[in-house]
């Protein structure tokens, strides 16, 4: 059962809710497809419900400061930044990319363009690693921001980079066509969760789903309502 605070909570945001959904909203954006991944329900919640998510100080906080984080770990002589590889390559920092092609638009952290014209997206993470290894929301975020990439700067990308901060670790990743279909696959999937404003099933398991997307309390009124195991 839900408890009576969570039962308030989801009172208030149904009288928030606005009249219509994000139907109207032309683009998704990359943290969108980083949600979906994770577990498509947020996307409900965000954009279905309008609930804003209960987060803890410290991932409040992480968020706020994602750019700070960002151009101190740019200064570390270590950094992908200074690696030889790019050497003489041009590095843009926090670009913004949209495009109404495939209706998408996003904030990457980073792109090395080297000598050869090759773009190189790179984000980096206030989080550890799976065990040395990209989280599978992580990997198609980046390969989101290669799709843009790839409209915006008329390329094909093929690499990027994914910097989880407190390991100092870099993970290489190859953004095949493959990923990139998926992501496009992915993102009709979003476009159908905002239109047809049906739950969507849970994707992580329930020992691993801490709550940490911030919904945990609505999404406990559903598993009561929708009976889902
Ligand atoms: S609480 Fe768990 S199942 Fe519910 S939206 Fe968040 S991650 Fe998904």
């Amino acid at each position: 059962m839900v408890s009576r605070k969570g039962m308030r909570w989801l009172r208030s945001i149904e009288s928030r809710r606005p009249p219509t959904s994000d139907v109207a909203e032309p683009l998704i954006s990359v943290t969108d497809v980083k949600h979906y991944f994770y577990c498509p329900r947020i996307l409900y919640f965000e954009h279905v419900l309008h609930a804003k998510p209960q987060l803890g100080s410290q991932q409040e906080e992480s968020r706020k400061r994602h750019e700070e984080y960002v151009r101190k770990e740019l200064r570390r002589m270590d950094a992908i930044y200074y690696s030889s590889d790019f050497v003489g390559a041009e590095k843009m920092l926090f670009v913004p990319l949209c495009s109404s092609n495939i209706g998408l638009k996003g904030i990457v952290d980073l792109i090395i363009k080297t000598r050869s014209d090759e773009y190189i997206p790179v984000d980096y993470k206030n989080m550890v690693s799976n065990r040395g290894r990209a989280w599978t929301d992580h990997k198609y975020q980046l390969a989101a921001y290669a799709l843009l990439i790839d409209e915006v700067f008329n390329t094909t990308v093929k690499r990027g980079f994914i910097n989880y901060m407190p390991e100092k670790l870099i993970v290489k990743l190859e953004i095949t066509r493959t990923v990139k279909t998926h992501v496009k696959r992915a993102l009709g999937h979003i476009k159908r969760i905002i239109q047809e404003e049906k739950l969507p099933p849970i994707r992580v398991s329930r020992q691993k789903c801490t709550g940490g997307c911030g919904y945990k309390q609505i999404c406990q009124y559903d598993y009561t309502h929708y009976s889902l195991t």
